[in-house]
């Protein structure tokens, strides 16, 4: 996705930094109370997390219209029909590019409400970020292999304990094609999907949640601006539960600046308030070291990351009621 600069980030920082040595006497900020989180979550396995982007990644590049793609697309559906879903296609042509969104849903049709949990499968055609390579393709290890990886994880464990409550994993197509500057050019599996939505309306959804980019060593998640916009009671609750498990150095509470990704296009046009997990530096270096480079590989990914930000997705999804976000 198109990349903005990171002065909010960075003023955000100088503010708190300011008010933390302002005043010695001052009373420490009290705490929100703990999350009442459910007990008997299932567990999120960051081994067979990785054993599914290692999957991903055998298919080849994930370039829309390629051999590889198709191929990566039918491995991820049957994957998914395996783990219990009933998986929907949705292919298209959105402004003379394939599309082939993968929707995944778990619940059965009538089940309401209904959340969504999303990622990007598709993977770059240039590294024009790589100083030696910009004109081959990007591995896409962590944008976003990683995302889909977790998902896919979290189907598995949704077909071994359902959840009171709809919810469909999508799979975006046709994310990362875009050009720098150039309006609109990323994401248009998802401008596609808002114009012509299936198998459910958008009207079907509470709210969601899309992970970018979330395999990183080290990697941090700012609450990204148009999540702050659009949904922010979640982006409350989920940092709050990050906190709550040990992961703040992962989910700092810092507010990021807004990006142009797929979660704006489905707060904006689609109506269905999403939260965007995605990597973003707290200090304005922008995503991770290696994105949109040729290496962004599988070498780079960590599995503590991977664990962190399923941990987190489990909690929420098994201790919140999706109309409320209160303790199911
Ligand atoms: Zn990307």
């Amino acid at each position: 996705m198109g990349a903005r600069g990171g002065i909010i980030t960075l003023a955000a920082l100088i503010i708190i930094g300011c008010q933390g040595s302002s005043s010695s006497s001052a009373p420490p900020v009290s705490a929100p109370p703990p999350v009442k989180l459910a007990q008997n979550r299932p567990v999120f396995s960051a081994d067979s997390a990785y054993k599914y982007l290692e999957e991903v990644m055998k298919c080849g590049n994930r370039i829309p219209g390629t051999p590889e793609h198709k191929r990566c697309g039918d491995w991820l559906m049957e994957a998914l029909r395996r783990r219990g879903a009933s998986v929907y296609e949705q292919v298209g042509v959105y402004r003379g590019t394939p599309i082939h969104n993968i929707i995944a849903s778990y619940g059965g049709d009538t089940v309401s409400p209904r959340i969504l949990l999303s990622a990007h499968w598709d993977s770059r055609p240039h590294a024009d970020q790589d100083p030696q390579n910009p004109q081959a393709p990007v591995p896409g290890a962590n944008d976003d292999a990683s995302g889909v990886a977790v998902l896919l994880e979290i189907g598995r464990l949704l077909q071994q304990r359902p959840l009171p409550y709809g919810v469909d994993i999508i799979f975006w197509d046709s994310e990362d094609l875009g050009k720098e500057g150039v309006s609109d050019s990323y994401c248009l599996g998802t401008q596609y999907w808002t114009e012509n939505p299936a198998p459910y309306p958008p009207q079907r959804y509470r709210w969601g949640i899309h992970l970018d980019m979330v395999g990183g060593k080290n990697a941090t998640f700012l609450q990204e601006g148009y999540s702050r916009q659009y949904a922010p009671l979640l982006v409350e609750q989920l940092w709050a539960v990050a906190r709550q498990l040990g992961y703040e150095r992962y989910f700092p509470p810092l507010a990021g600046e807004p990006i142009t990704d797929d979660p704006y296009y489905l707060s904006s046009r689609g109506r269905v308030p999403m939260v965007n997990i995605i990597q973003r530096d707290p200090m304005g270096k922008g995503f991770f070291p290696e994105w949109h480079t040729t290496r962004d590989d599988i070498s780079i990914i960590d599995k503590a990351t991977l664990q962190a930000v399923g941990d987190v997705l489990i909690a929420f999804l098994y201790s919140f009621h999706p109309q409320t976000l209160a303790p199911l």
